[in-house]
């Protein structure tokens, strides 16, 4: 079978390793696995499952879900205040990030990325055919605006902004963004799938700017990684445009259901999101604490934080063995000894402080 030249040379996404792996490679039951290398939520979207349970027995899954997604819309329109012609309903961000991909890019373009950063911008970029111009971020990891408007060529299509961004957790504000979309001119995908930790966003820039499109999430503060949902917010005509390349069912009536519900009852995502908030802070001031460890300020769910000479790859295994699986970035450039940890629930978290403490006392005396 001939496949595309392109994978030839394709860096695939890094899947995370399942859990039952994990455990059968550290010797512990699959149960055992605390997961703080996926950012996605420690609380269950309770309401919405007990709903959904009472609901069963009249969705008709034997039939396709309303493949306008009108109703989910609606709720999407009361949350952000943009009209109903102003969203595609995506099964999660990723596909939000391929769909915008699929439109904006030809074989040969190139895609500017500011990193480090999430690594499917680079994945859906590639797929396509396009370069992926890597700009790096300043050593506080704020973004280097001016450098970002360097780079652009007369070959450039898109720019793919993680606002805050993963993996560090920084904010880039408003003007900053205003500035980057007006002066590029080239199509600025904002991946906001973190953006109701920190508050902050760029969605108003899409009531005038064509070239902004708005990714988002309910993988994150609204518990529902499992769920598979998101979407895209742009100008009407943009949106026009995106719904040429979405699949036209990508989402399942079930799904539908729980997000919905989860829009018209936002109280619970809201008390979640401030005790991650408060729980990031102690984390932070935890990590600053610890000798050997220093944590970066963080404006989502993870906090990112560099660890003593050598000793990253080491506590990352050290924590593993015990059951907390981080995300070890301490090979990843511009971020080595670096490890990033998705916020738990308070018991979690002192958990993972006293685990650390403990595997580094350890890792000194060796
Ligand atoms: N964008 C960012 C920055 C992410 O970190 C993630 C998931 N880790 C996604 C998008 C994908 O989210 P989803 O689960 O909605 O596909």
């Amino acid at each position: 079978m001939r496949v595309r030249k392109i994978l030839g040379r394709f860096e695939e996404y890094g899947w995370e390793t399942p859990s039952w792996e994990i455990a059968s490679r550290v010797g512990l039951r699959p149960e055992e696995i605390v997961r703080l290398d996926t950012n996605a939520s420690p609380f269950r979207p309770a309401h919405a499952l007990r709903a959904l349970r009472r609901a069963l027995e009249g969705i008709e899954v034997n039939q396709y879900p309303d493949t306008s997604y009108l109703a989910f819309r609606e709720a999407l329109s009361d949350y952000t205040g943009k009209g109903l012609e102003r969203f595609v309903v995506t099964n999660g961000a990723d596909e939000g990030l391929d769909i915008a991909s699929k439109v904006l890019l030809d074989a040969g373009d190139e895609v500017i990325v500011p990193t480090p950063t999430y690594s499917m911008y680079r994945v859906v970029s590639t797929i396509m055919g396009a370069r992926v111009v890597a700009v790096p971020r300043r050593a506080d990891f704020s973004l280097d605006v001016d450098a970002m408007l360097g780079a652009v060529t007369k070959r450039t299509r898109a720019v793919f902004l993680c606002n805050p961004n993963n993996p560090t957790g920084t904010y880039t504000n408003l003007d900053e963004v205003r500035r980057l979309a007006k002066e590029s001119g080239v199509a600025v995908v904002v991946d906001e799938a973190y953006f109701e930790f920190c508050g902050g966003s760029s969605i108003d820039l899409t009531d005038r700017l064509d070239n902004v499109i708005i990714s988002r999430t309910l993988s994150k503060a609204f518990s529902m990684a499992g769920v598979r949902v998101g979407y895209l917010v742009a100008k009407a005509e943009t949106i026009k445009t995106l719904n040429l390349v979405r699949p036209p069912n990508s989402l399942s009536v079930l799904s539908l259901y729980l997000a919905q519900y989860a829009f018209e009852h936002l109280d619970e995502m809201r008390r979640n999101v401030r005790t991650t908030v408060r729980e990031r802070e102690r984390l932070v001031r935890s990590l600053s604490d610890l000798r050997g460890v220093r944590p970066y300020p963080s404006q989502a769910n993870f906090v990112l934080f560099r660890v003593e000479e050598g000793d990253a790859e080491r506590l990352h295994s050290s924590l593993m063995a015990r059951g907390l699986v981080l995300r070890n970035l301490a090979k990843a450039k511009g971020l080595e000894g670096c490890l990033r940890t998705t916020v738990g629930t308070r018991e979690v978290n002192d958990r993972l402080i006293r685990e650390i403490d403990d595997c580094l006392s350890q890792l000194r005396q060796r």
